[in-house]
């Protein structure tokens, strides 16, 4: 859901700015898209439904109630919304509940002001930990939150105040990311001018916050994920252990039998597709089984548990020798230094010889 109050002044992703009248077209176009691929899905075993964006929560709750009604998800599956503290009222969480959504992830990014305004963000931290606090008592008790770091002017002691605050809420889930700045943002055309922590204040920045959040019980289970009570995002794990997935609306990407595929990233342009019974693709590739495999380790590999795998030389020796990787088993992981650097990791696996992928 393409959505936002606003754009963000680091935000790279695909969003349009709000207007109500984009609200009944987009819905329209969603069910026709619905319709074309809803005969894909087997009759049982969905895991999960994810409303992401953009901020889907613009969206009123007997819209995101007509969605469901389409899907008619059974009980077992994890039904997440992804929420801007900024407007969502009381009425609205009892609402979510009632309509079967079950998690709920709130784009927090902070809890403290001067951060939140450094970022562009229209919400107060209180006002964050009010609706937090708020969705809990409504019955939303698998709560997670995204948290950023790496940002403009931020020193430890302010990324401090945020996690002990962060360890008072009553969430079971946080995703941590450290700010990128990105081309074709506002912060881009303003990089030399933002103040950002150094790498070594940021390395002591991720360690804080893997301290803090371990005494707090959460664990971290993935590079950028940390779960309390195994509350693990079952949505997410999809994408990191090769479960298939379907995205509906402009710019979604999906991954179904074999073939990866995204929608045109283009409001109007995906609405007068749907609108015409077109379907609404604008770009798909077929990885061939070489690259797959090697997407599933790389992607894999976030996970801090690891890949397993049952091909018994896999070529990774050197990449273990210079301590990036570590086996254990059938289980590859990355070392606890392979996790800094998981980029680095991708790219050294991405220049393997890949011989070993196609003859085992
Ligand atoms: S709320 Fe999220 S998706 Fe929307 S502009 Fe800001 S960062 Fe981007």
């Amino acid at each position: 859901m393409p959505f936002c109050a606003r754009k963000c002044d680091y935000c790279h992703f695909y969003v349009i700015p709000d207007k109500p009248f984009f609200h009944e077209p987009f819905l329209r176009a969603l069910k026709s898209e619905w319709q074309l691929r809803k005969h894909l899905l087997p009759d049982q075993g969905l895991v999960s439904i994810y409303f992401g964006g953009g901020t889907p929560s613009r969206l009123n709750v007997l819209a995101l109630e007509e969605i469901l009604t389409w899907i008619q998800p059974d009980s077992s599956v994890e039904i997440t919304l992804e929420a801007n503290p900024d407007h969502v009222t009381l009425e609205d969480l009892y609402n979510y509940r009632r309509i079967g959504i079950n998690r709920l992830s709130l784009g927090v990014q902070s809890l403290h002001d001067g951060m939140l305004q450094k970022l562009s963000r229209t919400h107060r931290s209180s006002h964050a930990c009010s609706v937090i606090d708020q969705a809990y008592q409504c019955g939303l008790t698998n709560l997670s939150i995204d948290l950023m770091y790496d940002l403009p002017d931020q020193t430890l002691e302010i990324w401090q105040q945020t996690l002990d605050r962060v360890c008072q809420l009553p969430i079971t889930h946080l995703s941590l990311y450290n700010l990128t700045i990105e081309p074709h943002t506002v912060f881009y055309k303003k990089r030399h001018a933002l103040k950002v922590p150094d790498a070594e204040t940021s390395l002591l920045m991720l360690r804080q916050a893997e301290e803090t959040l371990a005494n707090s019980g959460f664990e971290r289970y993935e590079i950028s994920a940390f779960a309390k009570e195994s509350k693990l995002s079952r949505h997410n794990m999809g994408y990191w252990t090769d479960r298939p997935f379907l995205g509906f609306g402009p710019s979604a990407f999906s991954d179904w039998n074999k073939k990866r595929f995204q929608n045109v990233p283009h409001f109007w342009r995906y609405v007068k597709a749907c609108q015409e019974g077109r379907d609404p693709t604008g770009y798909e590739e077929q990885l061939d089984s070489t690259e797959r495999e090697r997407e599933r380790l790389t992607v894999g590999l976030r996970v801090l548990k690891g890949v397993q795998t049952h091909k018994p030389n896999l070529g990774l020796d050197s990449l273990i020798e210079e301590g990036w990787l570590e086996q254990d088993g059938s289980w590859i992981r990355l070392t606890s230094q392979g996790r800094l650097f998981y980029d680095t990791v991708c790219e050294k696996i991405y220049g393997l010889d890949l011989s070993y992928f196609t003859s085992c």
